[in-house]
């Protein structure tokens, strides 16, 4: 019998809180099987820093809300065949998107001096330059699939992947919904 060809699988959180990858993590005993048919190549969670020239599919979890952000979401789409977006802070802005009413100096006054005891100052050096206004993932590039959710559900992200893994485009409007 022969051994069906894995997909390979890159995924990267921008401004997120990590709680779409902890709900990926939720599919528990299922990532066992999962791993027969998907290959993750590039992630938080595994070790390699690199992403491959040519990967099967993308996931984002996080607004762009930085520099780095913007690099990431730009890297994904030149070297991913199909790029899904995870998440309300991928899909729409959410949380990170929430400071978009304010004057980024205002919120960096109020995070870095009006909130601190000890050392007040903005840091400037080896953080990513913040952009404004915060976007979701399509608003700087094109996405395939749409994942909403806060986060989204186990159960959507394995309907999704085994869709991809079949060759099937999915519709994740029948599993997610927006929010909690
Ligand atoms: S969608 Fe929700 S769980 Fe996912 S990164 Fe944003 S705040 Fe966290």
């Amino acid at each position: 019998m022969s051994t069906p060809t894995k997909i390979t699988v890159a995924t990267a959180w921008l401004d997120g809180c990590s709680g779409c990858h902890m709900s990926f993590l939720d599919l528990d005993e299922r990532l066992i099987e999962l791993a027969q048919k998907v290959d993750i190549v590039y992630s938080p969670l595994v070790d390699t820093k690199e992403l491959p020239d040519r990967v099967d599919v993308g996931i984002l979890e996080g607004s762009i809300s930085s520099e780095d952000d913007l690099e990431k979401a730009r890297l994904f789409r030149a070297h991913c065949h199909l790029l899904i977006s995870l998440g309300d802070c991928a899909v729409t802005g959410n949380v990170p998107a929430m400071r978009n009413h304010f004057k980024l100096a205002d919120v960096m006054d109020r995070a870095y001096r009006e909130n601190v005891t000890l050392q007040l100052q903005i840091p400037t050096r080896g953080v990513p330059a913040l952009l404004t206004p915060v976007k979701p993932v399509h608003g700087e590039v094109k996405v395939d699939v749409f994942v909403p959710g806060c986060p989204p559900s186990a159960d959507a992200i394995w309907y999704v992947l085994n869709e991809l893994i079949e060759g099937r485009t999915p519709d994740p409007s029948s599993v997610t919904r927006f929010g909690a």
